[in-house]
């Protein structure tokens, strides 16, 4: 295994083609594929359940469901080839048996329509990974785009505590800082920024300041730089896999080679930077990162990083855990 990928949007591209979309072949209409994957050695995908805003809310958890029917039917199919990745055991048995895992994330609560019930539906369809929001409000929480820059609503604090009792790991991409420094003081969630680059280096508000690296940082959490034109460069045009570098560059500045790991978003723009635009492509990464860096820290970053965070913090049988009577969370 060569890469661990923090984030794409492959599954929420399929549900909304209009005519279907081959996961197992190489489809020109899709940046992440099992052949491009094969290629460039990928051992783990974090695959997101994104819910488009433009669906309305009565919408959004039917959508969310197709999603990870899309998971299950077209990524996993059979299990010769990819597994659902819900524990520390099935993560484990990855190196015994060469088979590429896939885990679910949730990309913005919208889907669970202010209902805990759909958050405990889908950690039983594998579900281990929630981020609170897009950029947007929802009933969780607001988006970095919001402008009013709230924080997490009653039902978010809500939603953050069952989290906790489930073992479930929080995304801070998207959220707005107020929500993000609410994460970091109220819960005591593994927290990640799943696809997420410096603010100091370019200023897109999706990035995150030096204060925020550096609470990942003492947090033990993870942050997966990713290649969104926009976010590594003020001028998108000009974005370069030298310029993806240098975000490398500042978490490490900052203490951060512990935290450090890559989340593509791939099918998630239609924007790329020019040779990395698909994950086939994340060959040209390590080339360039292992021109700089010795191996040991290059593995670190695209594999060993994130295979260690969730060794650690998905639950360790993929059991259910059992209601606690004290349920007074957050
Ligand atoms: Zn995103």
């Amino acid at each position: 295994m060569r890469w661990v990928d923090g984030h794409c949007d492959v599954l929420s591209k399929m549900w909304s083609a209009k005519s279907p979309l081959s996961f197992y072949r190489r489809d020109s209409n899709l940046d992440v594929t099992w052949p491009l994957m094969e290629q460039a050695e990928v051992g783990l995908q974090v695959f997101a359940l994104f819910v488009p805003p433009e669906v309305p809310g009565g919408a959004t958890w039917q959508a969310a469901l197709a999603q990870v029917d899309h998971f299950y039917e077209s990524v996993v199919g059979d299990g010769s080839r990819m597994v659902p990745i819900r524990s520390q055991r099935e993560l484990a048995a990855l190196e015994r048996t060469g088979k590429v895992g896939g885990l679910l994330s949730l990309e913005g609560a919208e889907a669970l329509q202010g209902d805990l019930v759909h958050l405990r539906l889908l950690y039983r369809l594998g579900l281990r990974q929630v981020g609170l929001t897009w950029n947007g409000a929802n009933e969780a929480a607001d988006g970095i785009e919001e402008e009013r820059g709230g924080g997490l609503t009653r039902f978010g604090r809500r939603l953050a505590a069952e989290m906790q009792r489930l073992s479930m790991i929080l995304d801070v991409s998207h959220l707005s800082v107020r929500g993000f420094w609410e994460v970091i003081e109220w819960t005591g969630l593994p927290v990640i920024a799943s696809h997420s680059n410096c603010r100091s280096l370019c200023s897109h508000v999706r990035n995150l300041d030096d204060r925020q690296i550096r609470a990942l940082i003492q947090r033990e959490g993870r942050m997966g730089i990713t290649f969104v034109p926009k976010f590594v460069t003020d001028d998108p045009d000009r974005a370069t896999v030298e310029g993806v570098l240098r975000h490398v560059e500042h978490v490490c500045s900052l203490g951060g080679e512990e935290i450090l790991t890559f989340g593509s978003d791939f099918d998630g723009t239609d924007r790329k930077i020019p040779g990395l635009e698909h994950t086939g492509h994340l060959d040209r990464l390590w080339e360039a990162l292992i021109k700089r860096y010795p191996e040991t820290l290059v593995k670190r970053w695209t594999t060993n990083n994130w295979l260690h965070f969730y060794s650690k913090h998905l639950p360790s049988g993929g059991g259910f855990p059992p209601r606690q009577t004290d349920d007074s969370g957050i």
